[in-house]
């Protein structure tokens, strides 16, 4: 019997501890921190064996295989040990790929990863086809492979899960953008980051896709130097092709293999430039998925959008309030005051993640007519735009920053909460901040 230990008891780690088990491996679970009660009982109930609050190494080194869940980083003393011993560690996606016949869309990038995963995950499912949604979304892929049937897998797939497969392929990769981030796990060095989003297509074959956005530096700039055999759809704002994707007088228009999709932007329910490109990637896979015409417009017109992202909670004394609270770097917040059409009162601060703030200027200078500082240090975003912005405040509460921007905002203006930094100064996380930016609007 095979030896597969699982390292981190979430959603990724038990989810692969239920395939294992059901593949017949001989399964332990092993987590340095508590395992939650949910998934405690789970283990137990599959008769899995597990340990939390600590790893002990000689139930750990006799591994045939190893899954690192994705928080657990390379450098982890635990991880290097198991590689000087020779023990393959993989991620969730490569654990479990064999175990189904399903075609997978595997969906990376620095932004827009859950937003275009739902999206076409909503145009397969109302296409009518049996598709099941997971990676670093909801139910674990894993979890779903050992419990469900499904003909299809929309899959959001971070840099972390990337740099844990070695044969995974998907029959279709999209790649969203790529910005830094997250560049403490990658030696500080973009171009590792880089190499990691590209390791989504290194497997693909000729019957493979790779759709990607053609106006992006990094990508354009690997594309150039090295190879994938995949197929290539590209989308762009700036350019036309001839078989790809791209905006021509206000219509989406995407042409693969010939065959031609248009509709209005206008007709589009997602807002904002980043949200078209978003679209394009979807609606790609949907047409080579060869969805109904008329279907994959009512899906793009009916989409709800996620939480979180640009999501629009209420309008007061005309005042439309928005939470974009999942925009954790500067990336995501330059599309969001981007989408902005009327004076903003914008929302920002939190941990900063060595942010450059130069791109936003313009924008900023345009679209904004009051900052509120929503951190513990705000000398970064007042040093950077006290020039620009007459306006500024500092808090450090919630309350205190909805109630603020209620003061600022006349009627026809918007309050946006698009924090372009992490959260864990003063929240728990992005849901967190969101969800108390939602609790403070309803209170006004
Ligand atoms: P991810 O899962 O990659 O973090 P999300 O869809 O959750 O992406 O969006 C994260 C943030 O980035 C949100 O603020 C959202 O408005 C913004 N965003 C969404 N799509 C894009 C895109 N294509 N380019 C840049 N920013 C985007």
């Amino acid at each position: 019997m095979k030896r597969l230990v699982v390292l981190g008891g979430g959603e990724s780690g038990v989810g692969t501890a239920i395939l294992g088990k059901k593949e017949g491996y001989d399964v332990f679970v092993s987590d340095m921190g508590k395992i939650k009660d949910k998934y405690r009982d789970v283990l137990n109930q599959y008769e899995i064996k597990w340990e939390d609050e600590k790893h002990t190494e000689e139930l750990i080194l006799n591994a045939d295989v190893v899954m690192k869940s994705p928080g657990i980083p390379d450098k982890a003393p635990l991880v290097k040990k198991l590689l000087e011993n020779g023990i393959s560690v993989i991620s969730e996606i490569e654990f479990a790929y064999p175990f189904t016949n399903a075609k997978t869309i595997g969906i990376t990038g620095s932004n827009g990863k859950t937003t275009t995963t739902m999206l076409t995950y909503h145009l397969l499912k109302e296409g009518g086809l049996n598709v099941g949604l997971g990676g670093n979304i909801g139910k674990s892929f894993a979890w779903q492979v050992a419990e469900e049937n499904y003909d299809y897998y929309v899959l959001e797939l971070s840099s972390f899960q990337l740099d844990g497969i070695i044969n995974y392929k998907p029959d279709i990769a999209i790649l969203t953008n790529i910005s830094p981030d997250h560049l403490d796990r990658y030696e500080y060095k973009y171009e590792n980051y880089i190499a990691s989003k590209f390791r989504i297509t290194m497997n693909q074959t000729e019957d493979d896709f790779f759709i990607y956005d053609a106006d992006d530096e990094a990508i354009s700039a690997w594309l150039q130097n090295n190879k994938t055999k995949a197929q290539l759809i590209p989308f762009s704002l700036l350019q036309t092709f001839e078989n790809g994707a791209f905006i021509k007088n206000n219509t989406m228009d995407i042409i693969i293999n010939n065959e031609e999709f248009e509709m209005k932007t206008a007709d589009i329910s997602l807002e904002g430039k980043h949200n078209m490109k978003n679209a394009m990637a979807a609606t790609s896979v949907a047409q080579l998925m060869k969805i109904r015409k008329q279907t994959i417009r009512e899906s793009l017109s009916n989409f709800q959008g996620v939480e979180h992202r640009l999501e629009k909670v209420l309008k007061i004394q005309n005042v439309q309030y928005i939470n974009d609270s999942k925009a954790t770097n500067v990336n995501a917040t330059f599309f969001a005051l981007d989408s902005m059409t009327v004076p903003t009162v914008w929302i920002v601060g939190g941990v900063d993640k060595g942010n450059d703030y130069s791109e936003l200027m313009p924008l900023v200078r345009e679209k904004v007519k009051a900052i509120i500082c929503l951190g513990l240090d705000n000398k970064k975003i007042i040093d950077a735009f006290s020039d620009v912005v007459d306006m500024m405040v500092e808090v450090d509460n919630m309350r205190d920053a909805v109630n603020t921007s209620k003061h600022l905002a006349e009627k026809g203006d918007a309050v946006l909460l698009s924090p372009a930094c992490a959260s864990f100064d003063l929240f728990q996380n992005y849901e967190d901040r969101g969800n108390q930016f939602k609790a403070a609007v309803k209170n006004l």
